[in-house]
C-alpha cells in the first residue's frame, strides 16, 4: 500500500509499504479519507508530546472495514485500555496506557489502517466520506463542550474562528446555548460568514465589542490573550482551555485573581470520548448540506507535503486526502 511516513521533523517519505495485519480485536480499515490536523503539521514542524517516530501520521479518519463498501465508518482514534477507572468512567480519553493513531500507532496517512473493533463507528448513509472524516475534529469540540458543562441558555464566548471555533460554535447552538465568534482576523471571519449567519452566531474581531457576561469560554486558538476571556466570565462560570497556550500572558496573576475571586471554574479538554464521535456524526450528517466551506481541498496523499506549512499556518480550514476514485 501507499503510505505517508514522517522520518523525522520535518522529512516525509512517500513509500510502498506491506498493508498492516490486524491484531486481536482489531480489523483493517481501507482509507476512504482522512484529513489533514494542524497537530499533524505541529508534530512535523517540531514533534509532539505523544509522538513516536518513524510514524504514519493521520487521525481524522474515515473508511470502510475490510475494504467493504456496505460498511463506512468514522474512527475514534484512541486505543484504550477498556478497565482503568478512565475507561470505566466514560472518560477514556484520559486513559493513562491510551495509544493514538498517527501519534504513537500508525495512522491515516496510508491507503490501509488497523484499528480496534471498539474504535469504530457506522457513518449515516446520507454523509459524503470527506465530512465523515471530520466526526474526529467534530468530537473534540462536543468534548470540550461537556467539559465547559455547556447547557440550553448558556452564553458561550468562543476564541477563534478556525475549523474548531465553528465546530464549537455549531455543538452550543445544537445544545440550545448561544455562540459568540471572536477572531481578529477579518478575512477569517468573512469565511464561515454565510454558516455561522445560518446557524445564528454572530462573529467580531475585537474582544472589547463582547459585551455582557458570558456562562463559558472557550478557546480555539492558542493566543495567550485568549485567556482575558476570564475576564468577560459571570461569577461561578467556566472557562474551558481548548487550546495549549503558546506561552502566558503578563496579566497571569491578575487573571488567576478572577478566578478566586469570582468562583470560575477552568477546565481543560484533550481529544474526545466514543460518545462525542457518535453525537459528531449525527450533528455532521444533519448538517452536511451547508458544511462543504470547510473543506479548503481534496487532494491526493502525494500532495501533503506540499500543503503542510499552510496548514501550519492555521488560515485554511480543511486539506482532506480522499483515496476513493484513485488508481
Ligand atoms: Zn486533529
Ligand atoms: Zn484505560
Amino acid at each position: 500500500m501507499k503510505a505517508l511516513v514522517l522520518k523525522k521533523r520535518g522529512v516525509f517519505e512517500l513509500l510502498e509499504t506491506p498493508i498492516p495485519e490486524p491484531e486481536a480485536n482489531e480489523v483493517s480499515i481501507t482509507v476512504a479519507c482522512c484529513s489533514v490536523c494542524r497537530t499533524d503539521a505541529k508534530m512535523w514542524q517540531s514533534g509532539h508530546r505523544d509522538l513516536v517516530l518513524p510514524r504514519i501520521p493521520g487521525h481524522e479518519i474515515s473508511g470502510y472495514v475490510a475494504g467493504d463498501p456496505a460498511r463506512p465508518v468514522s474512527i475514534w482514534p484512541g486505543t484504550a485500555c477498556g478497565t482503568c477507572r478512565y475507561c470505566k468512567g466514560g472518560r477514556e480519553n484520559l486513559c493513562p496506557s491510551m495509544k493514538i493513531l498517527g501519534f504513537h500507532r500508525n495512522g491515516g496517512f496510508a491507503e490501509h489502517v488497523t484499528v480496534p473493533r471498539t474504535s469504530l463507528f457506522a457513518v449515516p448513509q446520507e454523509l459524503p466520506m470527506p465530512l465523515a472524516a471530520l466526526a474526529e475534529p467534530l468530537a473534540c469540540a462536543l468534548h470540550g463542550l461537556d467539559q465547559a458543562a455547556v447547557d440550553t441558555g448558556d452564553r458561550v464566548l468562543i476564541y477563534g474562528a478556525g475549523t474548531l471555533g465553528i465546530f464549537l460554535a455549531l455543538g452550543a447552538q445544537a445544545r440550545g446555548a448561544s455562540a459568540l465568534i471572536v477572531d481578529p482576523c477579518r478575512e477569517k471571519l468573512e469565511k464561515s460568514r454565510v454558516f455561522c449567519a445560518h446557524i445564528g452566531v454572530p462573529g467580531i474581531e475585537d474582544p472589547r465589542e463582547a459585551s455582557g457576561e458570558f456562562d463559558a469560554v472557550i478557546n480555539a486558538a492558542s493566543a495567550p490573550a485568549t485567556l482575558d476571556g476570564l475576564l468577560k466570565i459571570r461569577s461561578g462560570g467556566r472557562f474551558c482551555l481548548f487550546s495549549n497556550l503558546a506561552t502566558l500572558p503578563e496579566s497571569g496573576s491578575q487573571l488567576l485573581a478572577v478566578l478566586h475571586y469570582r468562583e470560575l471554574q477552568l477546565v481543560g479538554a484533550y481529544g474526545c470520548t466514543r460518545k462525542a464521535i457518535e453525537s459528531a456524526l449525527d450533528l455532521l450528517a444533519v448538517n452536511r448540506g451547508e458544511l462543504g466551506f470547510l473543506i479548503e481541498r481534496i487532494m491526493s496523499l502525494e500532495d501533503v507535503p506540499a500543503v503542510m506549512a499552510d496548514v501550519l499556518g492555521g488560515e485554511q480550514f480543511k486539506y482532506i486526502i480522499d483515496f476513493q476514485n484513485q488508481t
